[in-house]
């Protein structure tokens, strides 16, 4: 049956969001930012990754693709340089590990895709409904214990959907791949419109698991499990195949129903599956005994050795927002002190990871990266603790979230100094999910908050920002979405919150290994409002103020 499509599929059959290439350098070389025709602006620049940024005069934000959060020194360095040159000196790691840059002109975008071609890096298919950035885990392929080695297959997968050009440049809408043999899937597979998971059969044979199906955003689907068994030579090819199934069956007609998870949902996994073998031409290998894939958020911070005997050190980034100066320390500690590749990755809490140190370059990178401001040990909070971009350049926040999140990290820090598990905490600026709030430990959605009793100079009702708080989370063989325990928490007493939130797991935990996840889970949710709310509503709440 033919669909009625919307707008956006409307203005994709007018021109493809992959022939705006070369009308962005043409805009770029003319300079003139009100010249540019509005559905080239709106919507197709961000098949390369170029948005417009909030308030919309003339500024963009710029999302650099990195497979798996791999770079090198140079590409870091290059980019560091870029981020100085153009992006008034900083710029944001995101969930899906790319680097995202602000306040570009559209006179700024010519020269920059010429040095990122340069840096071998790119930005095709960075937005737009095509194949975004494929995660993995940051130490695939270093990994002392992870399943299976997926550091090569993620950029395989990666680089055949940046080249498929046309192929699959008019999805119904994005479409998201986790690959990695992680073993704590720091990759949140369940998560992804694709997820494969490594696994290990009692006859050692390395594969994936397969879940196909899951997302974010306002309607959160987990993936299906497709119950095949995936062998490594097969990732690309059911990779293509999931993309052709999500290309020619997915939903056109309403935007908001239009992710590979809803028609997943209502086709089931069997026909899910029967649609992805007709289309590769052979049967996958049927396996029942595959177990759903139990996830951690723990993100390998801190000093660990590879597997060849070398060492990884994991860098809390402060909620993904660092400088060039950081990016450029990182770039040259990794030259001087890392040996052999000198990989660098990012990672999906928004941190750093410098890979191939030996031992006996430790304690001298340890000791320079403290300095530097950048300590591979910090705070349990400040691994875990992310922030989308929120109403700082985002068009669709609803609330501030980059520099409270920063804010209520610092004074987290010094006022939870018991906390010795790590819990993960997302602030996300509206419900469309770019920091995952419904998987985290902790959920921070924004939401207006109306102050009451108090009006403007002309009478109308002050709105503040504020926070929905979701408690609940699990990623394991019984995975739970976060729900809302406490509503409409005013922003500038969020720490309030979070501390009694954290006071009282240390405290009532049954023993130090109880996570925080199983005390909320042990712990009635009106008991968890209460210990949200009491704090905030003290009459001695002390507001935590820019
Ligand atoms: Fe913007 Fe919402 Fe995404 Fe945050 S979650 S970056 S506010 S769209």
């Amino acid at each position: 049956m033919t669909q009625k499509l919307n707008k956006v599929e409307e203005l994709k059959l007018e021109k493809d969001g992959y022939d705006v290439l070369a009308d962005i350098i043409r805009y770029s070389e003319a300079g003139d930012y009100d010249a540019i025709e509005a559905n080239d602006l709106e919507a197709r620049f961000k098949w390369f990754g170029v948005y417009r940024q909030r308030p919309n005069v003339g500024h963009f934000m710029l999302r650099i693709k990195l497979p798996g959060g791999q770079l090198s020194p140079a590409q870091l360095r290059g980019i560091a340089n870029l981020t100085d040159r153009y992006a008034r000196g900083f710029a944001d790691i995101t969930t899906r590990q790319t680097i995202q840059l602000h306040w570009i002109t559209i006179q700024d975008l010519k020269p920059i895709f010429q040095e990122l071609d340069r840096l071998k890096l790119t930005t095709t298919f960075a937005c737009g409904d095509c194949p975004r950035n494929v995660v993995s885990c940051p130490l695939a392929g270093v990994l002392k214990d992870e399943t299976i080695d997926s550091a090569a297959i993620t950029r395989q997968v990666s680089d055949y959907f940046v080249n498929s050009g046309r192929e699959f440049s008019n999805l119904p809408r994005k479409f998201k791949v986790a690959i990695a043999g992680c073993s704590i899937n720091c990759h949140l597979p369940h998560i992804h419109d694709i997820g494969f998971y490594g696994v290990k059969r009692p006859n050692g044979q390395e594969g994936y698991g397969l879940l196909v199906g899951g997302g974010l955003s306002s309607t959160p689907h987990f993936g299906q499990p497709l119950r095949v068994f995936v062998k490594p030579e097969q990732v690309a090819e059911v990779s293509r195949a999931v993309a052709v199934l999500f290309r020619d069956h997915g939903y056109r007609e309403k935007r908001t129903r239009a992710r590979l998870k809803f028609l997943v949902a209502d086709k089931g996994w069997e026909w899910t599956r029967d649609r992805i073998e007709e289309t590769l031409g052979y049967k996958l290998e049927r396996d029942e005994t595959l177990q759903y894939p139990v996830s951690s958020h723990a993100d390998h911070m801190g000093i660990g050795v590879q597997k060849d005997g070398r060492h990884y050190l994991g860098i809390p980034i402060e909620r993904g927002r660092w400088t060039a100066t950081n990016m450029r320390t990182l770039a040259d500690l990794s030259d001087k002190f890392a040996t052999g590749d000198k990989r660098i990755r990012l990672t999906n809490k928004q941190n750093a990871i410098l890979l191939d140190v030996p031992k006996e370059n430790l304690a001298a990178i340890s000791a320079a990266l403290e300095s530097a401001g950048l300590p591979p040990a910090a705070h349990r909070l400040r691994t875990t603790l992310i922030s989308c971009t929120g109403t700082e350049f985002c068009n669709l926040a609803v609330v501030e979230t980059k520099h409270r999140a920063g804010r209520v990290l610092r004074w987290l820090e010094e006022n939870t100094p018991d906390l010795d598990q790590p819990v993960a905490i997302s602030f996300t600026g509206c419900p469309n999910a770019c920091a995952q709030y419904q998987v985290f430990d902790i959920g921070l959605t924004g939401i207006p908050v109306v102050l009451k009793g108090q009006k403007d100079a002309d009478g109308k009702a002050i709105k503040v920002d504020g926070y929905n708080v979701l408690l609940g989370a699990g990623l394991g063989a019984d995975p739970k979405f976060g729900e809302v325990i406490a509503k409409k928490i005013q922003g500038d007493k969020i720490h309030l919150a979070l501390k009694g939130l954290l006071d009282a797991y240390v405290a009532q935990r049954a023993d130090a290994e109880e996570t925080f996840t199983a005390w909320v889970a042990r712990t009635e949710p009106e008991s968890l409002q209460q210990i949200i709310e009491a704090p905030v509503n003290a009459p001695d709440a002390v507001p935590l103020m820019a």
